[in-house]
Protein backbone atom coordinates (compact mmCIF):
# COMPACT_ATOMS: atom_id res chain seq x y z
CA UNK A 1 0.00 0.00 0.00
CA UNK A 2 2.83 2.70 0.96
CA UNK A 3 5.96 3.26 -0.79
CA UNK A 4 7.89 5.39 1.68
CA UNK A 5 7.78 5.52 5.32
CA UNK A 6 9.34 7.72 7.64
CA UNK A 7 9.22 7.41 11.79
CA UNK A 8 9.80 10.12 13.73
CA UNK A 9 10.61 9.58 17.30
CA UNK A 10 11.84 5.86 16.05
CA UNK A 11 14.02 5.38 18.70
CA UNK A 12 11.63 5.60 21.13
CA UNK A 13 9.80 2.55 23.10
CA UNK A 14 7.17 2.04 20.10
CA UNK A 15 9.18 3.85 17.50
CA UNK A 16 11.76 1.39 17.42
CA UNK A 17 10.02 -1.90 17.06
CA UNK A 18 7.90 0.01 14.55
CA UNK A 19 10.99 0.41 12.53
CA UNK A 20 12.17 -3.14 12.64
CA UNK A 21 8.63 -4.50 11.80
CA UNK A 22 8.02 -1.71 9.08
CA UNK A 23 11.54 -2.69 7.45
CA UNK A 24 10.64 -6.79 7.02
CA UNK A 25 7.23 -5.47 5.89
CA UNK A 26 8.53 -3.05 3.09
CA UNK A 27 12.71 -3.54 2.97
CA UNK A 28 15.31 -1.88 4.25
CA UNK A 29 15.08 0.69 1.66
CA UNK A 30 11.67 2.05 1.99
CA UNK A 31 11.74 2.56 5.61
CA UNK A 32 13.62 6.06 6.89
CA UNK A 33 14.10 5.93 10.59
CA UNK A 34 14.39 9.01 12.26
CA UNK A 35 14.81 10.98 16.11
CA UNK A 36 15.95 13.82 17.53
CA UNK A 37 18.83 12.18 18.31
CA UNK A 38 20.84 9.14 17.65
CA UNK A 39 20.58 7.35 20.98
CA UNK A 40 19.18 3.90 20.55
CA UNK A 41 22.04 2.41 18.68
CA UNK A 42 20.52 -0.38 17.34
CA UNK A 43 17.76 1.71 15.41
CA UNK A 44 20.36 4.07 14.13
CA UNK A 45 23.06 1.90 12.98
CA UNK A 46 19.76 -0.44 11.44
CA UNK A 47 19.48 1.23 8.13
CA UNK A 48 18.68 4.05 7.06
CA UNK A 49 18.67 6.77 9.56
CA UNK A 50 18.04 10.50 9.70
CA UNK A 51 18.44 13.50 12.16
CA UNK A 52 15.35 15.04 12.62
CA UNK A 53 13.34 17.56 14.97
CA UNK A 54 9.67 16.97 14.98
CA UNK A 55 9.09 20.52 16.56
CA UNK A 56 11.32 21.81 13.34
CA UNK A 57 8.78 22.56 9.90
CA UNK A 58 11.54 22.52 7.93
CA UNK A 59 13.79 19.57 9.27
CA UNK A 60 10.50 17.12 8.65
CA UNK A 61 9.78 18.77 5.36
CA UNK A 62 13.67 18.46 4.31
CA UNK A 63 13.68 14.64 5.32
CA UNK A 64 10.56 13.89 3.52
CA UNK A 65 11.69 15.88 0.40
CA UNK A 66 15.00 13.82 0.34
CA UNK A 67 14.14 10.37 0.62
CA UNK A 68 10.41 10.60 -1.31
CA UNK A 69 8.69 10.06 1.74
CA UNK A 70 4.85 9.24 0.87
CA UNK A 71 3.75 7.96 4.19
CA UNK A 72 4.85 9.49 8.07
CA UNK A 73 4.32 7.42 11.66
CA UNK A 74 4.53 10.36 14.05
CA UNK A 75 5.79 8.65 17.41
CA UNK A 76 7.98 11.62 18.88
CA UNK A 77 5.81 12.88 21.87
CA UNK A 78 6.67 13.55 25.99
CA UNK A 79 4.68 11.41 27.73
CA UNK A 80 2.37 12.07 30.68
CA UNK A 81 4.81 11.77 33.65
CA UNK A 82 7.75 13.82 31.96
CA UNK A 83 4.53 15.97 30.83
CA UNK A 84 3.70 16.91 34.03
CA UNK A 85 7.08 18.09 35.06
CA UNK A 86 7.64 20.05 31.32
CA UNK A 87 3.91 21.33 30.55
CA UNK A 88 4.69 23.41 28.29
CA UNK A 89 7.34 21.78 26.51
CA UNK A 90 4.80 18.72 26.30
CA UNK A 91 2.51 21.21 24.79
CA UNK A 92 4.86 22.43 22.38
CA UNK A 93 6.10 19.27 21.10
CA UNK A 94 2.68 17.28 20.81
CA UNK A 95 1.14 19.74 18.89
CA UNK A 96 3.75 21.54 16.74
CA UNK A 97 5.14 18.33 15.39
CA UNK A 98 1.17 17.03 15.04
CA UNK A 99 0.75 19.97 12.71
CA UNK A 100 3.88 19.92 10.82
CA UNK A 101 2.58 16.69 9.37
CA UNK A 102 -0.99 17.28 8.96
CA UNK A 103 0.25 20.63 7.05
CA UNK A 104 2.61 18.72 4.53
CA UNK A 105 -0.51 15.96 3.77
CA UNK A 106 -3.01 19.51 3.55
CA UNK A 107 -0.20 20.34 0.50
CA UNK A 108 0.04 16.94 -0.61
CA UNK A 109 3.84 16.47 -0.20
CA UNK A 110 2.97 13.25 1.68
CA UNK A 111 -0.12 10.91 1.49
CA UNK A 112 -0.96 9.44 4.82
CA UNK A 113 -0.45 9.63 8.94
CA UNK A 114 -0.11 7.54 11.49
CA UNK A 115 -0.66 9.39 14.73
CA UNK A 116 -0.96 8.06 18.41
CA UNK A 117 -3.67 8.87 20.34
CA UNK A 118 -3.99 7.60 24.06
CA UNK A 119 -6.37 6.54 26.85
CA UNK A 120 -5.31 10.00 28.45
CA UNK A 121 -7.52 11.50 26.27
CA UNK A 122 -10.09 10.15 28.82
CA UNK A 123 -10.59 11.84 32.42
CA UNK A 124 -11.62 12.35 36.20
CA UNK A 125 -15.43 12.55 34.58
CA UNK A 126 -15.19 9.52 32.41
CA UNK A 127 -16.94 6.05 33.14
CA UNK A 128 -13.70 3.83 33.98
CA UNK A 129 -15.09 0.61 33.45
CA UNK A 130 -16.01 -0.17 29.74
CA UNK A 131 -15.16 3.07 28.93
CA UNK A 132 -16.50 3.95 25.37
CA UNK A 133 -15.95 5.43 22.07
CA UNK A 134 -17.79 8.40 22.36
CA UNK A 135 -18.08 9.92 26.28
CA UNK A 136 -17.13 12.68 28.84
CA UNK A 137 -13.54 13.58 27.87
CA UNK A 138 -12.11 16.01 30.39
CA UNK A 139 -8.35 14.83 30.97
CA UNK A 140 -6.66 16.61 33.64
CA UNK A 141 -3.05 15.98 32.39
CA UNK A 142 -1.25 18.18 29.96
CA UNK A 143 -0.11 15.12 27.90
CA UNK A 144 -4.06 13.78 27.86
CA UNK A 145 -4.81 17.36 27.00
CA UNK A 146 -2.02 17.37 23.67
CA UNK A 147 -4.00 14.30 22.84
CA UNK A 148 -7.84 14.93 22.83
CA UNK A 149 -6.67 18.39 21.19
CA UNK A 150 -4.71 16.12 19.04
CA UNK A 151 -7.96 14.43 17.88
CA UNK A 152 -9.93 16.87 17.10
CA UNK A 153 -7.61 18.07 14.32
CA UNK A 154 -6.83 15.14 12.81
CA UNK A 155 -10.38 14.73 12.17
CA UNK A 156 -11.09 18.27 11.36
CA UNK A 157 -8.00 17.85 8.62
CA UNK A 158 -9.84 14.41 7.45
CA UNK A 159 -13.15 16.75 6.85
CA UNK A 160 -11.79 19.57 5.90
CA UNK A 161 -8.87 18.96 3.75
CA UNK A 162 -9.51 15.38 3.02
CA UNK A 163 -6.24 14.50 4.77
CA UNK A 164 -5.74 10.52 5.82
CA UNK A 165 -4.98 10.24 8.66
CA UNK A 166 -5.01 7.16 10.99
CA UNK A 167 -5.13 6.95 15.45
CA UNK A 168 -5.52 4.89 17.99
CA UNK A 169 -6.28 5.25 21.23
CA UNK A 170 -3.04 3.11 22.95
CA UNK A 171 -3.61 2.20 26.42
CA UNK A 172 -0.03 1.22 28.63
CA UNK A 173 2.74 -0.65 26.17
CA UNK A 174 4.42 -3.47 27.87
CA UNK A 175 8.18 -4.27 25.76
CA UNK A 176 11.43 -5.61 26.87
CA UNK A 177 13.49 -4.09 23.48
CA UNK A 178 13.21 -0.53 24.59
CA UNK A 179 12.95 1.00 27.92
CA UNK A 180 9.56 3.09 28.31
CA UNK A 181 10.06 7.20 27.99
CA UNK A 182 7.84 8.68 30.92
CA UNK A 183 4.86 7.52 31.07
CA UNK A 184 2.56 6.64 34.28
CA UNK A 185 2.25 2.80 33.19
CA UNK A 186 6.29 2.43 32.87
CA UNK A 187 6.07 0.21 35.71
CA UNK A 188 4.57 -2.73 33.84
CA UNK A 189 7.76 -2.46 32.18
CA UNK A 190 10.25 -1.70 35.20
CA UNK A 191 8.60 -4.56 37.13
CA UNK A 192 9.83 -7.28 34.94
CA UNK A 193 13.59 -5.89 34.68
CA UNK A 194 13.87 -5.96 38.58
CA UNK A 195 12.27 -9.04 38.87
CA UNK A 196 15.20 -10.43 36.79
CA UNK A 197 17.87 -8.54 38.06
CA UNK A 198 16.58 -8.16 41.74
CA UNK A 199 13.77 -9.92 42.58
CA UNK A 200 12.31 -6.76 44.09
CA UNK A 201 10.40 -4.19 43.00
CA UNK A 202 8.75 -0.87 44.51
CA UNK A 203 5.44 0.28 42.52
CA UNK A 204 4.77 3.55 42.27
CA UNK A 205 1.45 2.72 42.26
CA UNK A 206 -1.28 1.56 44.53
CA UNK A 207 -1.46 -2.34 44.41
CA UNK A 208 -4.97 -2.24 43.31
CA UNK A 209 -4.32 0.31 39.97
CA UNK A 210 -6.00 -1.41 37.10
CA UNK A 211 -5.51 0.10 33.81
CA UNK A 212 -5.52 -1.12 30.31
CA UNK A 213 -2.65 -2.42 28.96
CA UNK A 214 -1.44 -4.22 26.21
CA UNK A 215 1.85 -6.29 25.04
CA UNK A 216 4.12 -4.72 22.39
CA UNK A 217 3.42 -7.39 19.43
CA UNK A 218 -0.12 -6.26 19.88
CA UNK A 219 0.41 -2.92 19.72
CA UNK A 220 2.65 -2.74 16.24
CA UNK A 221 -0.17 -5.21 14.95
CA UNK A 222 -2.86 -2.69 15.55
CA UNK A 223 -0.86 0.12 13.98
CA UNK A 224 -0.24 -1.84 10.98
CA UNK A 225 -3.83 -2.99 10.49
CA UNK A 226 -4.89 0.49 10.62
CA UNK A 227 -2.58 1.89 8.13
CA UNK A 228 -3.22 -1.08 5.93
CA UNK A 229 -6.92 -1.22 6.21
CA UNK A 230 -9.09 0.51 2.85
CA UNK A 231 -9.92 3.75 4.02
CA UNK A 232 -13.68 3.45 3.31
CA UNK A 233 -13.28 1.14 7.02
CA UNK A 234 -11.80 3.96 8.79
CA UNK A 235 -14.83 5.75 10.20
CA UNK A 236 -13.29 7.47 13.24
CA UNK A 237 -11.24 9.84 11.92
CA UNK A 238 -10.46 11.32 15.80
CA UNK A 239 -8.65 8.10 17.46
CA UNK A 240 -10.25 4.60 17.87
CA UNK A 241 -10.65 3.19 21.64
CA UNK A 242 -7.94 0.16 21.62
CA UNK A 243 -8.22 -2.26 23.85
CA UNK A 244 -6.34 -6.03 25.32
CA UNK A 245 -6.55 -6.46 28.61
CA UNK A 246 -6.23 -4.89 32.25
CA UNK A 247 -4.80 -5.46 35.26
CA UNK A 248 -3.54 -3.93 38.58
CA UNK A 249 0.10 -4.21 39.84
CA UNK A 250 -0.61 -7.22 42.15
CA UNK A 251 -2.14 -9.31 39.38
CA UNK A 252 1.63 -8.29 37.46
CA UNK A 253 3.09 -9.48 41.11
CA UNK A 254 1.19 -12.76 41.09
CA UNK A 255 1.80 -14.06 37.75
CA UNK A 256 5.75 -12.90 38.04
CA UNK A 257 5.89 -15.29 41.33
CA UNK A 258 4.39 -17.94 38.98
CA UNK A 259 7.94 -18.15 37.72
CA UNK A 260 10.12 -16.57 40.36
CA UNK A 261 8.46 -17.40 43.69
CA UNK A 262 11.08 -15.01 45.77
CA UNK A 263 10.16 -12.23 43.55
CA UNK A 264 8.93 -9.61 46.15
CA UNK A 265 6.78 -5.96 45.38
CA UNK A 266 6.66 -3.21 47.83
CA UNK A 267 4.78 -0.13 47.37
CA UNK A 268 5.24 3.53 47.25
CA UNK A 269 2.40 5.41 45.43
CA UNK A 270 3.97 8.99 44.02
CA UNK A 271 2.69 11.69 41.30
CA UNK A 272 1.83 9.17 38.77
CA UNK A 273 -0.92 7.41 41.28
CA UNK A 274 -3.07 10.65 40.37
CA UNK A 275 -2.43 10.59 36.68
CA UNK A 276 -3.74 6.93 36.83
CA UNK A 277 -6.93 7.47 39.09
CA UNK A 278 -8.06 9.45 36.52
CA UNK A 279 -7.95 7.36 33.52
CA UNK A 280 -10.14 4.39 32.38
CA UNK A 281 -10.04 0.95 34.28
CA UNK A 282 -10.95 -0.97 31.14
CA UNK A 283 -11.56 0.49 27.88
CA UNK A 284 -14.37 -0.96 25.07
CA UNK A 285 -12.87 -1.21 21.54
CA UNK A 286 -15.55 -2.48 19.79
CA UNK A 287 -15.45 -0.20 16.62
CA UNK A 288 -12.10 -0.83 16.14
CA UNK A 289 -13.10 -4.68 16.10
CA UNK A 290 -15.58 -3.87 13.82
CA UNK A 291 -14.27 -1.51 11.57
CA UNK A 292 -10.53 -2.72 11.07
CA UNK A 293 -11.26 -5.71 12.35
CA UNK A 294 -8.80 -5.66 15.64
CA UNK A 295 -7.94 -8.08 17.62
CA UNK A 296 -5.62 -8.74 20.35
CA UNK A 297 -3.45 -11.95 21.51
CA UNK A 298 -1.53 -11.39 24.47
CA UNK A 299 -3.09 -12.03 27.86
CA UNK A 300 -1.16 -11.47 31.04
CA UNK A 301 0.59 -14.54 31.48
CA UNK A 302 1.32 -14.63 27.83
CA UNK A 303 3.34 -11.20 28.51
CA UNK A 304 4.53 -12.38 31.58
CA UNK A 305 6.62 -15.40 30.38
CA UNK A 306 7.60 -13.44 27.45
CA UNK A 307 8.90 -10.61 28.92
CA UNK A 308 10.86 -12.94 31.78
CA UNK A 309 12.16 -15.25 28.76
CA UNK A 310 13.25 -12.47 26.79
CA UNK A 311 15.05 -9.73 29.65
CA UNK A 312 16.67 -13.20 30.91
CA UNK A 313 18.31 -13.59 27.93
CA UNK A 314 18.89 -9.67 27.57
CA UNK A 315 21.09 -9.62 31.23
CA UNK A 316 22.86 -13.19 30.53
CA UNK A 317 24.16 -11.38 27.67
CA UNK A 318 24.86 -8.14 29.32
CA UNK A 319 26.43 -9.96 32.42
CA UNK A 320 28.66 -12.17 29.74
CA UNK A 321 29.73 -9.52 28.15
CA UNK A 322 30.81 -7.20 31.19
CA UNK A 323 32.99 -10.12 32.33
P1 LIG B 1 9.08 7.36 23.87
O1 LIG B 1 9.18 8.47 24.85
O2 LIG B 1 9.63 6.03 24.22
O3 LIG B 1 9.74 7.79 22.49
C1 LIG B 1 9.56 9.05 21.93
C2 LIG B 1 10.72 9.31 20.97
O4 LIG B 1 10.53 10.63 20.43
C3 LIG B 1 12.10 9.32 21.66
O5 LIG B 1 13.00 8.48 20.97
C4 LIG B 1 12.55 10.78 21.60
O6 LIG B 1 13.96 10.94 21.43
C5 LIG B 1 11.80 11.25 20.35
N1 LIG B 1 11.64 12.71 20.33
C6 LIG B 1 11.41 13.56 21.36
N2 LIG B 1 11.37 14.82 20.91
C7 LIG B 1 11.57 14.77 19.58
C8 LIG B 1 11.64 15.76 18.57
N3 LIG B 1 11.48 17.05 18.82
N4 LIG B 1 11.87 15.35 17.29
C9 LIG B 1 12.04 14.04 16.99
N5 LIG B 1 11.98 13.06 17.92
C10 LIG B 1 11.75 13.43 19.19
O7 LIG B 1 7.53 7.25 23.46
P2 LIG B 1 6.73 5.93 23.02
O8 LIG B 1 6.32 5.22 24.24
O9 LIG B 1 7.46 5.20 21.96
O10 LIG B 1 5.42 6.60 22.43
C11 LIG B 1 5.23 6.81 21.05
C12 LIG B 1 3.86 7.45 20.86
O11 LIG B 1 2.85 6.59 21.40
C13 LIG B 1 3.69 8.79 21.57
O12 LIG B 1 2.87 9.62 20.78
C14 LIG B 1 2.96 8.43 22.83
O13 LIG B 1 2.19 9.50 23.30
C15 LIG B 1 2.08 7.29 22.36
N6 LIG B 1 1.66 6.39 23.45
C16 LIG B 1 2.57 5.59 24.07
C17 LIG B 1 2.15 4.75 25.11
C18 LIG B 1 3.12 3.82 25.82
O14 LIG B 1 2.71 3.12 26.76
N7 LIG B 1 4.38 3.77 25.44
C19 LIG B 1 0.80 4.74 25.49
C20 LIG B 1 -0.09 5.59 24.86
C21 LIG B 1 0.35 6.39 23.81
Amino acid sequence: MSSKILIIGACGQIGSELTYRLRRLFGDKNVVASDINANNLEISKSGIFEIVDAQDFTSVKNCIEKHQIDTVYLMAAMLSATGEKHPEKAWDLNTDSLFHVLNLAKDKIIKRIFWPSSIAVFGPTTPTKYTPQYTTMEPSTVYGITKQVGERWCEYYFNKYGVDVRSIRYPGIISWKTLPGGGTTDYAVEIYHEAIKTNQYQCFLKADTELPMMFMDDAIKATIDIMMAKPKDIKIRSSYNLAAISFTPQEVADSIKKHIPEFEISYAPDFRQEIANSWPKSINDSYARQDWKWKHSFLLEDITQEMLFQLGKKYKTIKKTSQ
